[in-house]
Parts: C-alpha cells; structure tokens; sequence
C-alpha cells in the first residue's frame, strides 16, 4: 500500500479534503495517508508554520495531497505553500484550465494548460524595506536560464507527448528586458527542439485581454511564477471560477497536488465550499501514480454530476445549491 503525505489546511480545507478522501476512497486505490498539519494549525500546536516533521514526511513519501493554507498578507510567516515549493525544488506548476458542461460561464469549450515557473522570480521571497522608517521597500525577482529552460522543456515535452498543437510563452520582455528577456530566449531556444509544436509568444498586457475574448485559440501557455499565478485565477473565473481549477507543483521526485484556491475564509465552516478543484487534483495525482483507471473514474464522475445539473455546490449552482458532502456523495454515486 502506498503512504501519502495528506495536509488537510486550513480554512475549507478540512472540508473539501475531507470530500476528496471519500471519492478517492471510492476508487478502490489503496492508499496510507499520512496526517500532518502546516500553516495556522501548525503554529498553533508546534510555533511552526512549516514543522520539521512535515518536511521529514513530504521526503519521505514523494507525494503530497494538499488542503488551502492562509498566508497572512502584508505582515507575518511567509507562505508556506512557496517553502514547499522551494524546499523540494517543484519546479513545475501545472494548471489546466477546462469548461465543464452545465456550470455557467463566460465561455465554454475552454481547454488550456498553464506551466508556471514554481520557484523563483518575485516569489523568490528577497524582499527588504530600504530603511529603518519603511520609506522604500525593494523586491528582487531573479530568472535564470537553469529555471527557464527546464520549465520551458517541461511545457513543450507535455505537448508533445498529449498531443497538444501549440505553446504560447507569456512574458514582459519589451519592458523587463533582462529578467523576463531571459525567459522568453530560452523559450524560444527550447522551442527550436519541438518544431511539430507551434510556438508564437505575447506580451502578459496584451494576452490577458486576448484570453478573455477568444481562450480558443490558446493551448498550452507557459509563463514565469508570478503571471502565472495571476494568469491561473483568470482563467479559471473563465470556466465558472476557483472551485473547477485544480493543480500539481511537480518536481525531480516529489509532486504536490492540491486546489488552485485558497482557504477562501468567507465561506469557511460551512459546508458549501466546492471540493471539485481538490477531487480533480487527487486525480491528476492518481494518474501521476500511474492509477490511470482511478484518475479517469473521477474526472468523468465529477463532469457527469455537474452536466447532470441541480448538483453543484452554490459558485456552480446558485439557484439550487448542494452542500460540499452532497456534492462528493453525488460524484461518487456517478463513479
Ligand atoms: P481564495 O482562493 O481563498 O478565495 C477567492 C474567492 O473564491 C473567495 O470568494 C472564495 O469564497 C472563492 N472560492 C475559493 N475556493 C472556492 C471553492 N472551492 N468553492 C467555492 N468558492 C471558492 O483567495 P483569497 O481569499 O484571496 O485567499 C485566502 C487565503 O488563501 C490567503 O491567505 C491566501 O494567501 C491563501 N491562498 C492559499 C493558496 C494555497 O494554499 N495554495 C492559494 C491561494 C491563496
């Protein structure tokens, strides 16, 4: 039986994590998980956001299931989501971005995967005030070639491989020329080695508008750390919003799977939360375990119960919402 490191979060995550257990539960596929806390619960009982043990349990699995966890904004720890990422070099953020049928929303149809580059630039966390009054602050966003370029191969070996037709490398280059200069270089050097994959570039500005007019004519897009966080959002309020967006951070041999969202604490404690995010990221988790049948079981299931309609929880379903529980009880009757 296969032992994995579960980190339930905080905010919705108990919940939607909790939905996610029973519909992997469903599949059959054996699994030990692991219970370790992070993030707010962690301080709490261990005045650690990030304890030793976690990190000693994510090495020692490989693989991680991972609830929302709250970063306090402005002031306090700083996130515990990018230590993971940084601690264990997962290098890779792969966000699909995919309509479902009978959720409403902007467009339908959409098909699209982001590659993120997880590791540095803004996220890279060098950031000080210049003086001791707070007069100036000064953040330092480095890009290297090692990190373009893998994250680059990364995004045109996954489109070769799923048969995907194009790559669009989203960037700033006309006005950070040497940081965001680099990465489109080396995409665009990387590019050469794939020429059965289109590739054209553009400018995160001008993207953003195109993606929300016309997202048919993007296929996979792969982006520096920070536009693709902001990039993911985006998209996902293109197919019906955060609770249909799910997410892996892959690295050399460790891989992090949870929702795009966040702890969402508006709606947190009360069973309304959408747990589709987290129940299509455990099985873009299965399918990375090779349990192909188990991950293509869910993703059906989760698309059969939302085109059922009357089946979603309130962001999907506003006149006639179902509760987070109902939702996965509903998905794993469709399994
Ligand atoms: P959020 O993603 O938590 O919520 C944004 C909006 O989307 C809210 O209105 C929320 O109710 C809604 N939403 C999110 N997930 C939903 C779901 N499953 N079902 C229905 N509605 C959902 O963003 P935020 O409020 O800006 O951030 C809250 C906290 O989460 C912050 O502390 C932030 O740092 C953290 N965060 C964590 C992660 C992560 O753990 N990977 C990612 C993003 C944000």
């Amino acid at each position: 039986m296969r032992t994995i490191t579960l980190i339930p979060g905080d905010g919705i995550g108990p919940e939607i994590i909790s939905a996610a257990l029973e519909v992997i539960k469903a599949t059959g596929v054996q699994i030990e998980w692991e219970y370790q806390e992070a993030g707010l619960a962690a301080i709490e009982k261990f005045k650690d956001p990030l304890p030793k043990h976690v990190l000693e349990s994510i090495q020692r699995n490989k693989i991680v299931l991972k609830g929302p966890l709250t970063t306090p904004v402005g002031s306090g720890f700083r996130s515990v989501n990018v230590a993971i990422r940084k601690e264990f070099d997962l290098y890779v953020n792969l966000r699909p971005v995919k309509s479902f049928q009978g959720i409403p929303s902007i467009w339908h149809d959409v098909d699209l995967i982001i590659f993120r580059e997880n590791t540095e630039e803004f996220y890279s966390g060098i950031e000080h005030y210049i003086d001791s009054i707070k007069s100036a602050a000064e953040a330092i966003g480095i890009v290297t070639r090692f990190s373009s370029e893998r994250i680059s191969r990364y995004a045109f070996e996954y489109a070769r491989t799923h048969k995907r037709k194009k790559v669009t490398i989203v960037h700033k280059a006309n006005i950070l020329k040497y940081t965001s200069g680099l990465f489109l270089e080396v995409g665009q050097q990387i590019s050469k080695e794939y020429p059965d994959i289109e590739t054209n570039d553009k400018i995160i500005d001008n993207f953003s508008m195109q993606l929300v007019m016309n997202p048919h004519q993007f296929d996979v897009v792969v982006t520096t750390n920070m536009f693709g966080d902001i990039l993911s959002d985006l998209s996902a309020g293109l197919v019906g919003g955060l609770g249909m967006a799910p997410g892996a951070n892959i690295g050399k041999e460790i891989a992090m799977f949870e929702a795009v969202h966040g702890s969402a604490p508006d709606i947190a404690g009360k069973n309304i939360a959408n747990p589709s995010a987290i129940i299509l990221a455990s099985a873009m988790m299965l399918r990375h375990l090779g349990e192909l049948d188990a991950a293509i079981r869910i993703e059906i299931a989760v698309a059969k119960t939302i085109a059922e309609g009357k089946k979603g929880t309130r962001d999907i379903n506003p006149d006639n919402p179902i509760t987070t529980d109902q939702m996965a009880e509903a998905i794993i009757k469709n399994m």
